[in-house]
């Protein structure tokens, strides 16, 4: 009895069930695209047809590889179109 328990402790599969498909499927759409500036990420809300029925979907923001220079460094960054923007503008 108290062996067991010790294996079930230590098996590393134990923190995979864990964490869950859920979690792991909101870690994907979370690393798919975000601003290494502001930090924005992935927008979520519902989908609305004309049936009316709320269905959870998520927005991808417009994130774009650019070349931005940092202390006089060229650095590439994945930056989203309003950072983009304001950093043109400026
Ligand atoms: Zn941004």
């Amino acid at each position: 009895m108290l062996h067991l328990k010790c294996c079930a402790e230590i098996t590393p599969w134990d923190h995979d069930e864990n964490v869950g498909q859920g979690f792991l499927n909101a870690w994907r759409i979370a690393t798919m695209a975000k601003c290494q500036r502001c930090g924005k990420g992935t927008q979520f809300g519902n989908n609305r047809p004309w049936s009316r029925k709320a269905t959870r979907r998520n927005w991808q923001i417009n994130v774009q590889k650019v070349t931005v220079f940092e202390n006089g460094r060229a650095v590439s960054k994945k930056l989203c179109a309003s950072c983009i923007k304001s950093l043109t503008k400026a």
